[in-house]
């Protein structure tokens, strides 16, 4: 089965409010083996309202809306649903007793407006709010020769999700078909989307029951594969065996099969091999000692370091030797070496990682452009370095330095 959310409300519409009742609403459709085909956002307009729920009437098993269910004016869902069902409301003297009986139990005084909440879909059930006073509904209907469920919920998050999972999953449950879905999440360091893409499409292409998401951040993208079926053991064979093949193609470029993010998988390795690491880092200020312990029980493997911006501080405490920057300038191969060898030996670690780069904008020149990296590892067995040019802004080349410097010791401790 598959299912259309629509998000009610102008407030939408504006740069100032987002829909995040159809993330949460996803999330628990998914669980249950349902696909989102489709997310609506209209406005407070009957006419619009209308054609949105006809039209998704059309087009999916299941449509949750969420919003337009209060006393106001523009609170239209309930309008709206019925004219797009051929239907009537009917105003439900019980319910009204009710939210007076609510509002006096607050000592609150109610408007006339307010019965309009009292409006019931024909055919449709009435899910009781706890935490608010407009109730949901509930439909289970024949278009055609379709079966159609459809829900409307209140806008207010906190409302909305209590009323999902008490009243709306029960009967989902009933009568969606059991589906399990399984995923898995693969993440490659220092490749791009469409250099990754261009290697596995042919691969994940054959999969035409695994779903294949690719995200790309800053010198990370992201895979995500996710395969429904009846039984979740055939479901979670597929994705496996595609992430397998994806994995042998990618080979070492792949550092997370589970989802880790890089700096987990780096803490890991280290602690698998009962190794230290310290840094001495230049254009990246501390990110990569930040990210590091980030992560919780990081202490046991990552010593620390410093932070070398001016070139007295990559001699003072990285013992860089001075002639050395003079000769070949901080951002260079040689001096990346010198911190990472340096940091080493003053720490007294396993691994020295050692970062110096021009993140710009200013300071760039024809023979070192912005965004020139140098990243340096060492250890007992030697020392080895990457030069990378990298594109994108002051936070940019930061972030992929940084990046680059903790996928060096993961290849190094491999
Ligand atoms: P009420 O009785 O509070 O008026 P309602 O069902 O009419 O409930 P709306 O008026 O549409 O709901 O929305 C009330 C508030 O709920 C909005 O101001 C907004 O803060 C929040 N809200 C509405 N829709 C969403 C959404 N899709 N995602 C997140 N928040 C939402
Ligand atoms: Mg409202």
């Amino acid at each position: 089965m598959n299912a259309e959310i629509i998000a009610v409300g102008s407030e939408m519409l504006t740069p100032f409010r987002q829909d995040t009742n159809s993330l949460y609403i996803t999330e628990k459709l998914n669980e249950l083996g349902v696909a989102v085909d489709f997310k609506t956002i209209a406005g407070d307009r009957l006419q619009q309202l209308t054609d949105a729920v006809r039209h998704a009437l059309g087009r999916v098993d299941i449509v949750v809306l969420s919003g337009g269910l209060g006393p106001t004016e523009d609170d239209l869902t309930r309008e709206a649903v019925a004219a797009a069902l051929g239907v009537r409301l009917k105003r439900d003297p019980d319910l009204i007793a009710h939210l007076y009986a609510r509002a006096a139990s607050r000592r609150m005084a109610i408007t006339r407006n307010n019965e309009k909440q009292a409006d019931v879909i024909e055919g449709a059930i009435m899910l009781p709010n706890k935490l608010g006073s407009a109730p949901g509904q509930w439909l289970d209907t024949v278009l055609g020769k379709h079966r159609k469920l459809a829900m409307l919920l209140p806008g207010p998050p906190h409302e909305l999700k209590p009323m999902f999972q008490e009243e709306c999953l029960p009967r989902l449950k009933e009568i969606v078909p059991k589906r399990h879905i399984a995923t898995r999440v693969l993440k490659a360091a220092m490749i791009g989307e469409s250099a990754a893409d261009a290697r596995i499409a042919p691969i994940y292409t054959q999969y035409k029951d695994v779903e294949t998401t690719i995200l790309a951040h800053m010198g990370d993208i992201e895979l995500r594969l996710s395969c429904t079926k009846g039984i979740l053991d055939l479901a979670q064979a597929r994705v496996d065996e595609l992430a397998g093949k994806v994995e042998d193609e990618l080979e070492d470029l792949v550092y997370s099969s589970q989802g880790e993010t890089l700096e987990q998988i780096v803490l890991y390795h280290l602690e698998m091999r009962g190794a230290t690491l310290a840094v001495a880092e230049s254009c990246t200020g501390g990110m990569v000692a930040e990210r590091l312990t980030s992560v919780s029980g990081s202490s046991r493997s990552f010593v620390g370091g410093a932070v070398v911006y001016s070139n007295r501080l990559k001699t003072d405490l990285a013992g860089v030797d001075p002639q050395l920057i003079a000769k070949h300038g901080a951002v260079s191969q040689e001096v990346a070496i010198a911190l990472a060898e340096g940091i080493r030996e003053r720490c007294g670690s396993t691994l020295g990682l050692g970062i110096t780069g021009i993140a710009g904008p200013g300071g760039g020149t024809e023979e070192k452009p912005v965004g020139l990296v140098f990243c340096a590892v060492s250890d007992a067995d030697g020392t080895e370095f990457v030069e990378k040019r990298f594109p994108g802004d002051r936070d940019g080349i930061r972030f992929y330095a940084s990046q680059q410097g903790l996928d060096l010791v993961r290849r190094r401790l491999m």
